[in-house]
């Protein structure tokens, strides 16, 4: 470790002598000891009066024997007390006569005299000890003049006056003059030690210490701060040296924040109001900054004023600071969908310098009137938020469209103020488009002599694609020779190709707007012979369905199948895909719709995985906690933070380790199907994890979870309207699929989720669960050809496994019917058997309580034996929406039907449609005896006779309940057919 000294510095301090004798203040006679004793013949040290240097009156001692050999002369001070003193000084001013001075001096005249002491504990000396001799005696000195005099003038005035100060570390008590022959006069005797004295110095207040034996010897003496300082370093000392001096300083005291030192540092004294020091130190307090104040004395910050803040970042010396104004003078440049906006800096910085811009992008007038925030797609150069600079170009903007910027400007301290931010905005309308370049495009088969392609939309279509226009050409032919061809979907066969070759492909989407931009070139080689008839033998074992088959037998088929192929223009390698293709192509789709493809379609189903689900790096996804199970592992929700995007909080399903490769496949199936998906009623797919473990799917995560156990756990809870509202939402995301041409069969209320809008989305997408070898779960019902939720199934598929967007309107029947019973598990603990033959004999689910009829109507129509005969969902949408929009009609209410398991609902009410009077209507559903009063009362049309009320039909004179039940059930059941019928209009 490093110790650094520091040494501060001390201001110069005298230092305290204290005497402990002085000759020169002696009121009486000295009476110091003589030896020999004054008066006698020896004519030793007397003591005479003088005067000194300021004519004061003192005693002195003299002597002057220069006359007489062996000399030896003494004299002794009074026994003086140490009083604790560890080192003594003693001064001493004396006069010595000049020996040449002196007519007829003998050699032995000296000029110098002897300084001794002596120590003890007590004064025991008397006139004879101790012995006047060194030893006992100790000498100090020989003490020599620096000046000697001439003449002797004892009155002082021409004596020169010599100071000798000689100082002792030894205990001492009394001390000797010895004159050996000499003249002098010993004018004053002071006796002294020294102290360092109390100082207030580096912050630090140190006592009066005495110093210490030796001349070299430091005392070390410990200092406190002083009030409202705090130590530094420590330890704080100072040492105390042998001449009583303060020096090397260690350590010291500052003071505190808030106070500053004043009177030379010796106090420390609280900052002023309106003043401020932030932190310990020697610095002055300062002045608050502009728009700050104290609230006290001795402040270590200036507060802000109202309206006024301070970042975490900004000095404490800063002014403090406010919101900018708004940007000025947005101006915009629209280029088809893109738009340049440019704008003047704020007025008013609010006094920073960080002022930044922020864009808000809305887009209006979508036909709800309102403003809503734009999605995802639109691109910001060079960014959306936090703009240094003043202008940003804005793309992929739909076209026709009208959207307002806010152009916000912010700073530091925005987000601070209620106020901010402040922005100015600005409407543009987009111009028509052409639509945005294909960007993926993916061979789903290939023949010697074909090549079927598939692509997806492009993400900016700018209205609706009429069709899209495939150029290709064979790689080494010049591209002036390409051939185009149309096609009104996504998936196009491109036929008489040569084998075993290489084909540049190019494709792009048509609008009003015109073409949009050729795909970048994709290369695709067709099958050589070779390759065909390897791979036709490998599929022919499965074709015949027998290894076992004679040669004779498959070259036969072989044969047949080639011949057959080539004449029709048709290749068999292709069946395996052909099939589906045909399904995918066939319907009446939109031109230009995206079209569903079945990842399984792909030759490499990996493939699909990287076209339709983003790979998601792992370390942008932090799993929170399990809260669920699903069919392949855990379901945990989690956050995501993709680069460049705000964190969100998603759901993230996760394969188990120890998985086989078909597992792996099957798992992420579901991505690539749910990839292709883009509704807000179906679940939206973020991306999935295979470049690590455990390989995850990244979707949005739906607070309620799924929609059977929400109802169970919200019983009751809800307004009908609130229930249609999520009907509607599951009938738009089912109409979504339907339209790319997508079957789910497997549309069940545990497959809906909620989130805390209570918005429901379709979600499980996997096809896992249809597979025989999963028996895991007993809602699926082995059958031929797979696994199928009877309860949730129309009988068709059931029977013979045909899946179709009208199958899932059964299925959404079922939906209907478990939401307006909170939960209900479909036809309650009757056996899949039962459930089986109940449909067969044209029973159905009754209402569940409190069910309007209206919607009861719209399960029914669902349930349809005859699947042409079931709504299809963009009618269901509309049903619905009608209802949202006319609460009255959901109103009505079917009584309940007594039993819990029976009867279910006898659909035995015939289609008013197919009769041309009332009259043959009421013989028809067995109740003609009414048909006078139906006459008298003027229900004669079916009009009017579909809004009769259980009022009316009391009215008109039916008074038997069964038959009041019968006729209303008839009647609601015309009113649904009305609808039916109107909505299909529509
Ligand atoms: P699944 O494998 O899709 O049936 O999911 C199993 C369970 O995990 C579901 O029943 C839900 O409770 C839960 N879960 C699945 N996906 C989500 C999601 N996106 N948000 C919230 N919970 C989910």
């Amino acid at each position: 470790m490093d110790i650094l000294w520091i040494l501060w510095t001390i201001p110069a301090v005298i230092a305290v002598e204290e005497t402990l004798m002085d000759s020169t203040t002696a009121t009486a006679e000295l009476g110091w000891t003589v030896y020999p004793v004054s008066g006698s013949s020896d004519n030793s040290w007397e003591e005479v009066s003088g005067y000194d240097e300021n004519m004061n009156t003192i005693r002195t001692y003299q002597v002057c024997n220069v006359f007489d050999n062996n000399q030896n002369n003494w004299v002794r001070t009074k026994y003086i007390r140490r009083r604790g003193a560890q080192r003594i000084h003693v001064e001493m001013k004396f006069s010595v006569r000049d020996c040449s001075s002196i007519p007829n001096v003998p050699g032995s005249c000296k000029e110098t005299f002897n300084l001794y002491y002596y120590e003890s504990d007590a004064d025991t000396a008397t006139r004879n000890s101790p012995a006047w001799m060194e030893n006992p005696w100790i000498k100090v000195d020989t003490i020599a003049a620096d000046e000697s005099f001439s003449q002797v003038d004892l009155g002082g005035r021409v004596m020169k006056i010599n100071t000798e100060v000689r100082s002792f570390d030894y205990n001492m008590i009394q001390y000797a003059f010895q004159d050996y022959g000499g003249c002098m006069s010993l004018i004053a005797v002071r006796v002294f030690y020294r102290k360092c004295p109390r100082i207030i110095t580096n912050g630090a207040l140190f006592q009066e210490t005495l110093s210490g034996a030796e001349s070299t010897s430091l005392v070390a003496a410990r200092g406190v701060c002083i009030p409202n300082a705090e130590e530094v370093d420590v330890p704080i000392k100072l040492y105390c040296n042998g001449d009583g001096e303060w020096m090397v300083p260690i350590g010291r005291c500052m003071c505190k924040a808030g106070n500053e030192a004043v009177e030379n540092g010796t106090v420390c004294r609280a900052c002023p109001s309106g003043f401020f020091k932030p932190t310990q130190g020697d610095e002055a307090c300062m002045q608050c900054p502009i728009n700050s104040r104290t609230t006290s004395e001795g402040a270590i910050n200036c507060v802000c004023r109202n309206g006024y803040y301070r970042t975490d970042s900004d000095p404490l010396q800063m002014p403090c600071t406010t919101v900018p104004s708004a940007p000025q003078t947005v101006i915009s440049s629209v280029n088809e969908t893109s738009v340049m906006l440019e704008w003047m800096p704020p007025r008013d910085s609010g006094g920073r310098e960080d002022v930044v811009f922020n864009i808000i992008c809305k887009s209006c007038g979508g036909g709800r009137g309102g403003c809503t925030r734009c999605g995802d797609n639109v691109q910001f150069l060079p960014r959306q938020l936090g703009l240094t600079e003043t202008r940003v170009y804005i793309s992929d903007l739909l076209a026709h469209t009208q959207y307002t910027f806010e152009v916000q400007a912010v700073n530091g301290v925005s987000d601070q103020s209620p106020y901010s931010p402040q922005y100015a905005s600005v409407n543009i309308t987009t111009n028509q488009a052409a639509p945005s370049t294909v960007s993926i495009m993916h061979q789903v088969s290939r023949t010697p002599d074909s090549i079927t392609l598939s692509w997806s939309q492009p993400d900016q279509p700018n209205g609706v694609i009429l069709d899209y226009e495939l150029q290709y050409y064979e790689k080494d032919q010049p591209e002036i020779n390409a051939t185009a061809i149309r096609s009104p979907t996504n998936t196009v066969v491109i036929r008489n190709l040569k084998p075993g070759s290489i084909y540049v492909f190019q494709v792009r989407a048509r609008t009003v707007a015109g073409f949009g931009r050729y795909s970048g070139k994709l290369y695709f080689q067709t099958m050589t012979e070779e390759e065909y008839n390897t791979s036709i033998q490998e599929k022919l074992p499965l074709i015949i369905g027998s290894a076992a088959a004679g040669l004779v037998f498959l070259i036969a088929v072989v044969v047949i199948i080639i011949v057959c192929n080539r004449r029709r223009g048709f290749d068999r390698a292709d069946s395996e895909y052909t099939d589906k293709l045909q399904h995918y192509t066939s319907g009446h789709m939109t031109p230009g719709m995206k079209i569903y493809i079945d990842p399984f379609t792909y030759e490499d189903p990996n493939e699909a995985v990287r076209e339709f689900a983003k790979e998601i790096d792992i370390s942008c996804v932090k799993i929170e906690q399990v809260i669920g199970a699903g069919e392949f592992g855990e379901v945990c929700s989690g956050n995501l933070k993709l680069p460049g995007k705000r964190e969100m909080f998603v759901a993230i399903k996760t394969l188990k380790s120890g998985y086989t490769e078909k597992q792996r496949r099957d798992f992420l199936s579901e991505a690539s199907i749910m990839g292709q998906f883009d509704h807000p009623n179906v679940i939206h797919l973020e991306g999935v994890v295979t470049k690590s473990s455990p390989v995850m799917i990244v979707t949005e995560f739906m607070e309620n979870g799924s929609l059977d156990s929400f109802l169970r756990q919200n019983d009751g809870q809800f307004t009908v309207i609130q229930l249609v509202g999520m009907l509607r939402g599951i009938a738009s995301g089912m109409k979504y699929l339907s339209d790319m041409n997508y079957v789910h069969r497997d549309l069940a209320a545990r497959n809906i989720l909620v989130n805390s809008n209570l918005v429901c989305k379709v979600s499980d997408f996997g096809l896992s669960r249809f597979l025989e070898d999963d028996t895991s779960d007993p809602t699926y019902t082995s059958a031929l050809g797979g696994k199928i939720p009877i309860r949730w199934t129309a009988p068709e598929a059931i029977q013979y496994r045909k899946f179709t967007s009208a199958s899932d309107v059964w299925s959404y029947g079922i939906v209907m019917w478990e939401v307006m019973s909170y939960g209900e598990r479909p036809y309650w603990d009757m056996t899949n058997q039962d459930v089986i033959n109940a449909i067969e004999q044209d029973y159905r689910l009754p209402p569940p309580m409190d069910c309007p009829s209206a919607l009861h109507q719209l399960m029914l129509d669902c349930w349809q034996k005859d699947r042409n005969n079931r709504p299809k969902f963009s009618q269901i949408v509309n049903n619905l929406d009608k209802m949202i929009r006319n609460p009255n009609t959901l109103k009505a209410m079917t009584p309940l039907s007594s039993g819990v398991h029976l009867p279910l609902l006898d659909r035995s009410i015939p289609d008013f449609s197919s009769f041309s009077t009332v009259d043959e209507w009421l013989d028809a559903i067995k109740m003609g005896q009414y048909k006078d009063n139906f006459a008298n009362a003027d229900f004669s049309t079916f009009d009017v006779v579909s809004q009769m009320t259980m009022d009316d039909i009391l009215r008109v004179g039916v008074t038997l309940a069964g038959h009041q039940k019968k006729i209303l059930n008839s009647v609601q059941m015309m009113r649904a057919q009305m609808n039916q019928i109107t909505s299909v209009e529509v």
